[in-house]
């Protein structure tokens, strides 16, 4: 937690003026028995009717200050913990908008919503708390004392006995309650974890009948929280006669001894009833300690896993001293690479050399899990090589800023992602200054000119949150779109091509020639009709290359590529 406390920061003018203001309430609310008992004393016991107003009429002046103060506290605290709550969720999406892939892969997309969303929230609302407690508890406490001592000093043996107790009570009470605030946590997350499944895997959960299971799974979970819950609620139940009690008896204790004291003259009346509010205020500010004991490591709890995010670098940064273009336009190489996934027994793909040139489309083929999504993730530097060196423009990749390699990429990945917005929002997200001219070429070019029309609202149709309102050829083709539109020195396809008909895919390969007559285009694809007239094709068989050439070419080199073939074209097609 204490990490964290710097998002405070710009909001410590607010923070100072809640302790001040805490710390007047605090004041006014000792002063307030003060002023009674001297009522009692100096008003009610002589009969002085103006006396009695005068000062009650302060009393009324000095609870109202206390309450505006409270007021303003209340105000300015939340004030603060909401700033420090929305400054600490932008601080800790811009970290994870750094993040590569392998980041992403590694906290796990879903628990970073959990963190940046509900774990922040825990720990503002504790804020707010502490802000108001830190200064109050400690401030009636020894206040509370000094004036209780200052009424009647004898009197305060009685608490000297009381307090004690009521600690030890708060600490057994502390000590079966803290682990037990822990694992709840924990059991929190493991809820929400089978909920998320469940959520996300629906269709699955209902086609294989599974509901009764996942029913099971849930309630499961649900009663392990359920069961620590109550055992948690069970303690805190008990907390309260416990005070209760202690408080009680002390104030039994305080009005025989009092009233012994006064009998014999040593004590006021009046003085005994403010005794017994200090007694109270002191008794309280420690069951306020107590709460804040119970609430910090539940905010712990949250401020550990939200640090666990800022404490993860991005593997990829760019370099200090990024390497200037050297004239080698969009030419892609790739030199002896090799990489594997983290905790992978093999290399996803290995040795790896070829070279792409402008103006050429380059095919990548092979079964799935051959490694084609893998090799090209390496172009824009989505993870880092393993060993050797991927080369754009002549330059490593790495030797580059992320945002420079990246504007000469237009990249369509395999799963085809819209954004919530509209048809025309999504296609211009390729290039943010792009006339609706541009817009229309685009979508032209990717043969989604003609659904659009059908749509509703034509470019302007929404877009359903998921893109839930498109089909899957129909998102593929907004998303080549939306590369298209960049006009890019580099066109990266993963498999997106699989969801058009023979037809469209026909098409969309004939108008594209022209569009990226200039540019590199890396076309990955699994129907050898998509990629046959390419200029180079890459056979990829368990991350190794098996051939590279032509179709011809390969046609007679390479028994992998032949096998594809067969599978795919009858003889005469082949001929
Ligand atoms: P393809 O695109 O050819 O179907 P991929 O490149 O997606 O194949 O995957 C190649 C291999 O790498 C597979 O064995 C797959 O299990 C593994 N792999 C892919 N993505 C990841 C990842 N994010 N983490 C770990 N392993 C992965
Ligand atoms: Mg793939």
């Amino acid at each position: 937690m204490g990490k964290l406390i710097k998002f405070l920061k710009p909001y410590q003018v607010q923070v100072y003026f809640v302790l001040i203001l805490v710390l007047l309430q605090s004041l006014s609310e000792l002063y307030l028995p003060t002023l009674m008992s001297d009522i009692v004393d100096k008003g009610v016991v002589t009969g002085d009717t103006g006396y009695i107003w005068k000062v009650g009429g302060f009393m009324l002046l000095v609870a109202a200050g206390g309450m505006v103060c409270s007021i303003a506290a209340s105000f300015l605290s939340a004030k603060a913990a909401s700033g420090f709550g929305k400054l600490l969720r932008s601080k800790l999406f811009g970290h994870v908008e750094n993040f590569s892939l392998h980041e992403f892969d590694q906290l796990g997309t879903a628990s970073l919503i959990t963190r940046t969303t509900n774990d922040i929230t825990q720990i503002q609302q504790v804020l707010i708390m502490m802000l108001r407690m830190m200064a109050m508890a400690p401030m009636m406490c020894i206040g509370g004392i000094i004036m209780a001592y200052s009424k009647d000093a004898k009197l305060t043996l009685v608490l000297a006995v009381s307090l004690p107790v009521l600690v030890l009570a708060i600490v057994i009470i502390a000590r079966k309650g803290l682990p037990l605030f822990k694992s709840m946590q924990v059991k929190l997350d493991k809820v929400n974890r089978v909920l998320r499944e469940n959520l996300t895997g629906i269709r699955v959960i209902r086609s294989f009948n599974r509901v009764g299971y996942e029913k099971t799974r849930f309630d499961a979970a649900n009663w392990d929280l359920t069961d620590t819950a109550i055992k948690v609620n069970k303690l805190m139940a008990a907390m309260m006669p416990i005070m209760m009690i202690v408080l009680n008896l002390t104030t039994v204790a305080i009005v025989w001894f009092g009233g012994i004291r006064i009998s014999n003259g040593h004590m006021e009346v009046g003085d005994m009833m403010a005794f017994i509010q200090y007694a109270m205020q002191i008794m309280f500010s420690f069951i306020m300690l107590s709460m804040m004991f119970v609430m910090i490591p539940r905010a712990q709890v949250s401020a550990t896993r939200i640090n666990e995010v800022f404490a993860t670098t991005a593997d990829i940064v760019d370099p200090d001293k990024p390497k200037a273009n050297n004239g080698n336009r969009s030419q892609v190489v790739f030199e002896n690479v090799t990489f594997s996934y983290p905790g992978a027994e093999m290399p996803a793909i290995s040795n790896i050399s070829f070279k792409m040139n402008p103006g050429e489309t380059t095919a990548i083929i092979g079964g799935t899990g051959s490694g084609k999504s893998t090799l090209i993730n390496l172009i824009p530097r989505f993870y880092d090589v393993g060993s050797g060196q991927v080369l754009v423009d002549g330059i490593d990749v790495r030797e580059m800023t992320q945002a420079d390699l990246r504007q000469k990429i237009g990249f369509v990945p395999q799963q085809a992602v819209l954004f919530t917005g509209t048809i025309a929002e999504n296609i211009r997200y390729g290039k943010e200054d792009a006339t609706d001219e541009e817009i229309r070429h685009a979508a032209e070019i990717a043969q989604a000119s003609g659904f659009i029309a059908g749509m509703p609202d034509g470019f302007d149709t929404k877009i359903a949150q998921g893109g839930t309102n498109v089909s899957g050829g129909q998102k593929q083709r907004l998303s080549i779109a939306r590369s298209l539109v960049r006009k890019p020195e580099i066109y990266i396809f993963d498999d997106s091509f699989s969801a058009l008909d023979f037809k469209t895919d026909a098409k969309l390969r004939a108008a594209l020639k022209d569009e990226t007559a200039d540019a590199t285009v890396v076309i990955v694809a699994q129907r050898v009709s998509t990629i046959i007239d390419a200029d180079q094709i890459i056979v990829l068989d368990n991350g190794e290359i098996a051939g590279i050439g032509s179709h011809p070419e390969l046609l007679n080199a390479c028994s992998v590529y032949r096998e594809i073939v067969m599978s795919q074209l009858s003889e005469d097609e082949i001929a």
